[in-house]
């Protein structure tokens, strides 16, 4: 495309073009980026700003696309990043995407192919946007807004900037990012090309919302080892495994898993479980809002364990653990100007500031630790990882906005 196809062109025009490309990651391809796909949308990316003249475009060898637009102000004010990720989950289809836009939607229940619906009944929020354009997909596939809808954004900003040379910003950088979906493409961050300490992801969910807090993320592995012998014989002998791990498990109260907690509260959650007489295997995520808590929790569920082992004969226990992301809020209190430009950018904007903590992690997680601080922005639609997945295109505009509003605030900073 050419220059002024560009800027000219709707964010919904960028986004459904991102979407049409199929970034599925692949979690354990052993790789990054974990799926050809990807490569195929860094390019078209990567073309996209080049053509625009934004500065620097690279895309690494791991396909992380990188670029910069200058700095057109007197001073120096802080570098700022702006980021999205390219692939999309696996488990839901994520090839052969149709995207739908629903023209000033009713507010009637929208039916979509398989079965699929969605509406008021199946998603509360959708009730901001009715009167709104909705884009879905055509129900047999997720749609592609987690994260294309943050790539719209960002490719849509920087057409403001550029189109309009009266909007003040410092240096802003761009990167679009691989295998966010759980394959850890953000190990590889460039960490030494990208050139800002300060950044935001655009991943978030609908219109105001912004996210400063993760979860602290601990991942274990337990095994029990019991005693085998035929069944026939095994009075006093046998211990069976299977067992252990199942009264293990059921340690876990009712309370205090996934599916029964919200807002701030933590929880254990057993992923996946195999296992025979001699040997039962368990993966485990426990998630909290603080360090001491998630340990705490850790410990106290390993110990009640232990001494369930401890009371059959031939039992044994093992367990590692490691901490896999913490809550990127303890980092970003050291520089709170990050959090409260972008609230002020969004309340500016005119939207209602919408802020609860993030019940997961985000490439923001990570990258606050490896010393590029990073919120998380809102994309402007809901429902990711499945078939119901929208976005709003005014809501989608709006986040650009709110792109270009948060670097004018940010060109006036030392
Ligand atoms: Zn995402």
């Amino acid at each position: 495309m050419d220059v002024k196809a560009l800027l000219e062109e709707r964010i919904e025009d960028k986004f459904i073009r991102y979407c049409l490309v199929d970034t599925t990651s692949v979690v354990g391809a052993g790789k990054t980026p974990s799926s050809e796909g990807q490569w195929k949308l860094a390019g078209i990316l990567a073309d996209e700003l080049n053509a625009l003249g934004v500065e620097g475009v690279t895309v690494t060898d791991k396909c992380f696309v990188i670029g910069r637009i200058p700095s057109n102000v007197e001073g120096s004010p802080p570098a700022i990043g702006f980021m999205a990720h390219m692939d999309t989950v696996e488990g839901v289809p994520g090839s052969d995407i149709r995207p739908i836009i629903h023209r000033k939607w009713d507010g009637s229940p929208i039916k979509l192919l398989d079965g699929v619906e969605l509406g008021l009944h199946t998603s509360p929020e959708l009730r901001y946007a009715i009167g709104m354009d909705l884009v879905t997909s055509d129900g047999r596939t997720l749609l592609g807004t987690d994260d294309k809808a943050g790539i719209a954004q960002i490719m849509h900003a920087v057409c403001l900037l550029l189109k309009d040379k009266g909007k003040k910003h410092g240096d802003v950088w761009i990167a679009f990012t691989p295998d966010e979906e759980g394959a850890g493409g953000i190990e590889h961050f460039p960490v030494d090309i990208f050139g800002a300490k300060r950044a935001y992801t655009i991943d978030g969910g609908i219109i105001g919302d912004f996210q400063d807090e993760t979860f602290t993320a601990v991942n274990g592995h337990m095994k029990v080892f019991g005693l085998s012998n035929h069944p026939g014989t095994a009075r006093g002998r046998m211990t069976n495994a299977v067992h252990l791990m199942a009264e293990i498990i059921s340690l876990i109260p009712a309370g205090e898993r996934p599916e029964t907690t919200s807002d701030r509260e933590g929880f254990i959650h057993p992923t996946d479980i195999t296992g025979d007489v001699e040997m039962a295997s368990c993966r485990f995520i426990i998630r909290d809002f603080e360090m001491d808590k998630v340990l705490r929790r850790e410990k106290s569920f390993v110990e009640a364990a232990r001494s369930v082992v401890s009371m059959h004969k031939g039992a044994r226990l093992e367990w590692h653990s490691e901490v896999s992301y913490k809550n990127m809020k303890e980092v970003l209190d050291k520089e709170p100007r990050i959090s409260e430009l972008a609230r002020k950018a969004i309340i500016e904007e005119g939207l209602k500031l919408d802020e609860r903590p993030i019940r997961g992690g985000t490439d923001g997680s990570r990258l606050s630790y490896m010393g590029i601080l990073t919120p998380n922005l809102f994309t402007g639609g809901s429902d990711s990882h499945s078939r119901n997945e929208w976005a709003c295109v005014q809501w989608m505009e709006s986040g650009s906005n709110v792109l270009v509003r948060l670097m004018g605030l940010w060109a006036e900073e030392k």
